[in-house]
């Protein structure tokens, strides 16, 4: 398998060296139809000569505006080898939502399915750029891509190209437009090489992919497996009940998913009565991992060898990765970040003083690495606050052990101060999911006279299962210090999550 991997300079010729050393193997499944290697490539040079044709010049961003279709792959290597910035959009957000986001990037084509096209025309005060839709016969982009020659287009990649732009989860405020370059690429695919992550064990492994291409991990696992010659088989959307289907077609597969998708698909397995065997790699990451959500799942994917990855958007997804190896049941480790990436420098400081906190203390998570992002669009300010004598601040508080492995405890916008103590939700967090009535619970602060803070649990139990307030201070009181001890506990049917499956904080303090 080895022979099989590519990771060049500029993120385009993934597909061209692809096509050129394998160009029948398979690149793309999706829905039934499959696309060739070569046929990708050609199919992306004919999208880099569409956007030329409709007038793009290097570096105008395009918005995508659609669930995860087959042909975003061909448009976003097209648009790359054009020189210009794919911009995928959340398509799950409200259309003013979108239009404020789409106003932001400056895009001067939008594409995307006709029924998100449509809603946004709705939206008041604004003027949608120039729209193609992806269903249509005729006039759409399809039609548009066609017609094109399916020759390179002359367009010479730099390093220091902006190649996509990629908003952030939106978890703690709007999201912000992050430039990632070819070197980001570059760096983040070389540091995950060395450490070995997602290199298929046999010849006919595939990656599921069920991540959004609006998110920083959606774009990433389609081009490490296309690296990798490994086809993709995407999903439209995140649906457990087709994950568990897929897992019963006897071919081995990769996969990465976030800590909610993963919880969904142990349910469903469960509900049909079917085994994950078929999975080879799991990768996990992008929000923290309850321990016993991890225990449930090294149990359920019992053939897969897995990986935590740490990071975030301006960082291309890089930062830290977590070892097959030091997933093993007793070790204190299996719950931490795991290590560095190659070439990848992590500091924990004071995050008023920004000075290095003293060692094994808690502190703002801060790194410096190439993959970092090129910096935030049309974002001076949130740059120059998130990068630092050329670090980047991540606003995750975390710790070191004494082995060199990152613990990454919770964001620091999300710390809660009570009585002068500092508290972290993700400690009570991890605790409340280990009990049985439990499906998933969220710890928030609410504001108190005499503490400033104090701490409170939301819980959605089990189906069918009883818990009451009394029982979850029972079940938490040896557990836990007395001043992290929820004062408030309530129960709700679902807890509020962006599409990234990561629990909306700011959402269930306004509630
Ligand atoms: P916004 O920046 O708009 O508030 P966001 O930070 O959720 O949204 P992303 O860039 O998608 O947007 O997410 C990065 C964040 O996800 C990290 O800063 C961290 O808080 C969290 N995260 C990522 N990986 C992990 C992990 N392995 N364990 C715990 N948290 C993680
Ligand atoms: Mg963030």
């Amino acid at each position: 398998a080895e022979e099989r991997i590519v990771c060049p300079n500029m993120l385009a010729d993934v597909v061209r060296l692809q096509a050129a050393r394998f160009p029948d193997r398979a690149a793309l499944h999706f829905e039934g139809e499959t696309r060739t290697f070569a046929e990708l490539d050609a199919e992306s040079n004919r999208a880099a000569q569409a956007f030329v044709a409709l007038g793009l010049k290097p570096g105008d961003r395009i918005g995508w505006l659609a669930r995860n279709l087959g042909i975003f792959w061909p448009a976003f290597f097209g648009a790359m080898k054009a020189g210009m910035v794919m911009t995928p959009l959340n398509w799950r957000l409200a259309p003013p939502e979108v239009a404020a986001i789409l106003q932001d990037s400056g895009a001067r084509l939008l594409v995307g399915e006709r029924a998100f096209l449509a809603a946004l025309e709705t939206v008041e005060g604004y003027s949608p750029p120039r729209v193609l839709g992806l269903e249509e016969e005729e006039g759409g982009f399809q039609s548009v891509l066609d017609a094109q020659s399916p020759d390179e287009p002359d367009y010479r990649a730099r390093e220091e190209d902006v190649i996509v732009q990629l908003y952030t989860s939106g978890t703690t405020g709007l999201p912000k437009g992050v430039l990632l370059t070819n070197r980001n690429y570059h760096a983040v695919g070389a540091a995950g090489l060395e450490r070995g992550v997602f290199v298929p064990q046999t010849d006919d492994e595939a990656m599921l992919h069920a991540l959004p291409h609006f998110h920083v991990a959606g774009v990433n696992v389609g081009v490490l497996a296309m690296g990798r010659a490994m086809p993709v088989v995407q999903h439209r959307q995140f649906d457990p009940a087709a994950i568990v289907r897929e897992a019963q077609g006897g071919r081995p597969l990769d996969a990465f998913f976030v800590p909610a998708m993963i919880l969904m698909i142990l349910e469903a397995a469960k509900a049909a009565g079917a085994r994950l065997d078929a999975f080879r790699t799991v990768g996990y990451g992008a929000a923290p991992m309850p321990e016993p959500l991890l225990d449930a799942a090294l149990k359920a994917f019992a053939n897969a060898r897995f990986w935590q990855f740490y990071g975030m958007t301006e960082t291309c997804g890089g930062a830290s990765l977590l070892d097959p190896e030091d997933h093993a049941p007793g070790l204190a480790r299996r719950v931490s970040a795991g290590r560095p990436l190659p070439g990848c420098e992590i500091k924990v400081v004071d995050p008023e003083t920004r000075r290095p906190a003293p060692a094994g203390a808690m502190g703002e998570i801060v790194l410096r690495a190439d993959f970092v992002m090129a910096g935030y669009w049309n974002r001076p300010d949130a740059t120059a606050e998130m990068m630092r004598d050329g670090w980047c601040a991540t606003g995750d508080a975390g710790r070191f052990d004494e082995d060199g492995y990152l613990y990454v405890l919770d964001r620091i916008k999300d710390m809660i101060i009570s009585g002068g103590e500092n508290i972290y939700p993700a400690e009570i967090e991890n605790l409340l999911s280990a009990h049985p009535a439990v499906l998933e619970a969220a710890v928030i602060g609410q504001p108190d006279e005499k503490w400033g803070e104090t701490v409170k649990a939301i819980i959605v139990r089990r189906p069918g299962a009883t818990l009451t307030e009394e029982d979850v201070i029972a079940f938490l009181k040896p557990k836990l210090a007395r001043f992290k001890l929820p004062k408030t506990v309530t129960f709700a049917e679902a807890l509020p999550r962006n599409p990234s499956g990561k629990i909306l904080k700011t959402v269930l303090r306004r509630m």
